[in-house]
């Protein structure tokens, strides 16, 4: 299984060959799990404020869509809503995405609202702020649902992201800050939406069991279903594991790219070569996905960096 997960370059679809891609065609990297707690805060105020991402600069800088799962609120407000694990980060780390090259996040996880509607407010508005489009998350239900287009090159690319996992961290209130919760009915008119306004349309997906490199059946389905309503690019992250690559029809399902700047656990410090991380390489132009790979990356002293080819 590992094997086939850590090949140097798992294609997709398509053939990587710069040679071969028209004007049109722009690029779009995507990473799982970045949280900025538990201790990466610290590690980033001796070793300097880029330090987490500092490997990946080059990649992340030279797409021309660079994306991430933003995984705790950004926030100086301390009051934690009651739940095992807490995930908090200074509003500053917006500025320190945005400068390191991202262009969207998703806030549409477990953790963006562990400081509730507060913490959420703050790290939307924060992300807003430094020029980081914010997705599946907002200010209210009707925000946190509406497709976010980010254009370049006169591609237009729709993102959307949802939260597959129950019950929300708070109650889903139509009026307050919140995220998008990853329910077929809904997606559906999300996604037909985001098809009218865009050539291509990325789901994201925080969805699956921790810890598992298969997707489960709930995974399976969601993507599935947002296919069927017109997705192109479905962008899993959560379980903390890379889980496999899935086409069809000239579509892409990336059921988990794992961690990209995150604590590592237990058993990642076992195994630091296992399957913890893989960036999304995509192509798209106007006519959707023209090539799509899985990139395998290491993580070392908390920093995601290429494996070595
Ligand atoms: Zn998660």
């Amino acid at each position: 299984m590992f094997g086939i997960l850590f090949c140097a370059v798992c294609p997709a679809f398509g053939t990587p060959d710069s040679t071969k891609r028209s004007k049109d065609t722009i690029r779009i990297v995507a990473v799982g799990d970045m949280c900025f707690a538990r201790g990466v805060e610290q590690a980033a105020s001796k070793a300097g404020p880029s330090y987490p991402f500092e490997r990946m600069l080059s990649a992340l800088q030279q797409a021309d869509i660079a994306f991430g799962n933003l995984e705790c609120a950004l926030t100086a407000h301390r009051a934690a809503v009651p739940k095992r694990y807490n995930f908090r980060a200074s509003p500053t780390w917006a500025a320190k995405l945005a400068k390191a090259g991202f262009d969207v996040v998703s806030v549409a996880n477990n953790h963006s609202q562990d400081f509730g509607s507060r913490g959420l407010a703050d790290t939307v508005t924060s992300l807003t702020r430094a020029g980081v489009v914010p997705v599946g998350g907002g200010l209210t239900m009707s925000e946190a649902r509406s497709p976010r287009v980010v254009a370049r090159k006169g591609v237009r690319v729709a993102f959307l992201a949802y939260l597959g996992m129950f019950p929300p961290v708070l109650p889903i209130l139509a009026s307050g800050p919140s995220v998008a919760m990853a329910e077929p009915a809904s997606m559906r008119v999300d996604i037909a939406a985001a098809r009218k306004k865009a050539d291509v349309v990325v789901v994201s997906l925080h969805a699956g069991v921790e810890m598992v490199t298969t997707p489960s059946r709930r995974q399976k389905s969601l993507a599935a279903e947002a296919l069927r309503a017109g997705a192109d690019v479905v962008l899993g992250h959560h379980p903390h594991v890379v889980q496999p690559v899935e086409r069809h029809h000239g579509k892409v399902i990336f059921y988990s790219l794992g961690n990209f700047v995150f604590n590592p656990s237990p058993s990642f410090l076992r195994n630091p070569e296992g399957p913890w991380a893989a960036m999304a390489d995509i192509r798209v132009s106007r006519r959707g996905v023209t090539e799509a790979t899985l990139v395998p990356l290491l993580i070392v002293d908390r920093q995601p960096r290429p494996r070595k080819r």
